[in-house]
Parts: C-alpha cells; structure tokens; sequence
C-alpha cells in the first residue's frame, strides 16, 4: 500500500532522507478525485523522478463559491487504490489545519497574469492557488513540481510565482487528457447528467473548429461568435469567455508570440474550462 502521510513534520524528515541519497523529488498537487489526467501527471513523474509525492488537499481558499467546496467529491480511498498503478512513494493528505492553523494570515498574489478569465469570474481564486502552491513545494521542498495544461492559466501563474519569488523548483507542464470524444477531463464531469455528458464535447469540437478557421486566417471575432453561438444551440447555458489570448501573460495576443484559445461554459450547472494551442 502507498504510505499516506498527513503531517509536515514525518513528510519533510523523509523527503531529506531522500535528497541526502542524491534521489530527485517530484510533486503533483492534485486535489483528489483522481482520473486519468491526474495520472497522467504522476506517470510522468514516475518517469523523470527517483520518488514520487502526489497530494491530495481540497483547498478551501481557492474556491470562490462555498457551495462549489462543499460538492467537492472527495475518494481518498479509490484514489489511493488508482495511485497505486503508478506507483507512487507517498501521498501527502494533510488535514485543513496542518495546513492553515489558527493565527494563519498570509496570502500570496501574482499580479497580471492572475486578473483576467478564470481570474476575473472567480474572484480569489488565483490567490488562494498561489498561496496553496507555495504552501505545498515549502512542505514537499520538491525538486520538481507538476502541473496540467487543462488549467492553462493556472500553469502560467504558477510559472510566474516561481519565477518572481526564485523558489527552488521547476515545474513540468503536462498535456492535457480528454476521452475519446474530445471532452477535457475533470473531476467535475462526473457531476454532468447523462444527457449534458453527450453534449459536453461540443465545447472542445468548437474550440478546434474556430481555432482552424483562426489559423487560416479567419477573423477571430467571427470565429468565436460562431462557436458561442454553436454552443448555446447545442445546449451550453452560458459562454463566461471564449478568447484568444497570449500564451504565457493571458493578455492581449502579442504579434509573434505563441497564443492559446481558453474556454469557460456552463453546462447543467457545471463549469467546464478548455484550452487549445493556437
Ligand atoms: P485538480 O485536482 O483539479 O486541482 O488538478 C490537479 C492537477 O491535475 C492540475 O495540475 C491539473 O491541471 C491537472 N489536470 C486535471 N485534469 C487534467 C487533464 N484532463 N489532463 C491533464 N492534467 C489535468
């Protein structure tokens, strides 16, 4: 069985011990309800590193809507019983006071790339990111910490928050998994009704076709005015943003500069993100 650790202390003194042998560390946040995106991410890990940490903590100040933390599924058990195809050396599952104890004040903010999107519709939500992942390579002291492509914008505020702040680690982007029918997956899906789950592709298919009438030269305005109104007829709710943007600042395309297409729609009453190279 994969050792579970649940306190700073027992994870830092092991992890030392490794790195004293010379071994390499790397870790994937995850917030549990585990599929096979977040394996994907601990297989690559398995490959590049000596020894492998997966955590698992369902972070309260990243979500901006109680009701969303709430609904959170929590699996601990099957995601240990997945985590163990990998394998992995430890899963750290540190309980919310091991990791915010009372007198906690602190906050960490990365300005810019943190704003718009997913930044400007979840209020917050970036800063409690920030602080959680600093929290985590602090506790871990990872030589290497792995993130998904799925959740681009995080990915580059990340990147950032290392780069400003000179912490000791790397991060390893990871591709994107979807199934077979193009939908990104999340931990999320599984809360779509059966008839929303057929609709839900809609959203990467649209993404793809504007993207290739983009990259032919198509306006991008009309573009993703045709995939907003594709996606409302197929039965979306509502369209937060469908933009094209930089790559790496998630602001305005700079002429040159790679660009990404990012997606946020509600469907069923679940929020699906998305986003496709340009
Ligand atoms: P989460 O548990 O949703 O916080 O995700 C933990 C990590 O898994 C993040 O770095 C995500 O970007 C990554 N991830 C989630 N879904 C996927 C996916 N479909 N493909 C690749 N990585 C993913």
């Amino acid at each position: 069985m994969t050792r579970i650790i649940r306190d700073i202390a027992t994870l830092q003194s092991l992890v030392r011990g490794w790195q004293m042998q010379g071994q390499g560390v790397g870790v994937v946040p995850t917030m549990g309800a585990l599929h096979d995106g977040h394996l994907s991410l601990a297989r690559l890990a398995r490959a590049n590193e000596d020894r492998v940490i997966v955590t698992i903590f369902v972070n309260p100040t990243q979500f901006n809507d109680p009701g969303d933390l709430a609904k959170y599924p929590r699996t601990e058990q099957a995601d240990a019983a997945l985590l163990e195809t990998v394998p992995v050396d430890v899963i750290f599952a540190p309980p919310p006071d091991q990791v915010y104890p009372p007198g906690f004040t602190s906050r960490v903010h990365v300005g810019g790339v943190s704003d718009p999107l997913e930044g400007a519709m979840r209020p917050g939500h970036f800063d409690g990111v920030a602080t959680v992942v600093t929290k985590l390579f602090g506790m871990t002291r990872a030589d290497r910490a792995y993130f998904g492509e799925k959740d681009w914008q995080q990915l580059q505020v990340v990147r950032r928050l290392v780069a400003d702040l000179n912490l000791p680690v790397q991060i390893v982007g990871c591709d994107t998994v979807r199934e077979t029918d193009g939908l990104a997956m999340s931990s999320r899906n599984a809360r779509l009704s059966d008839a929303a789950r057929a609709v839900a592709p809609v959203l990467y298919r649209e993404m793809t076709r504007a993207a290739g009438a983009i990259a032919v030269g198509g306006d991008p305005g009309d573009a993703l005015m045709a995939a907003t109104d594709a996606l409302h007829a197929a039965g979306f709710d509502q369209v937060e943003y469908l933009a094209v943007r930089d790559a790496a600042s998630l602001g305005d395309p700079v002429p040159g500069q790679p660009r990404r297409l990012l997606a946020a729609a509600w469907l069923d009453g679940v929020r699906l993100i998305d986003n496709i190279p340009l």
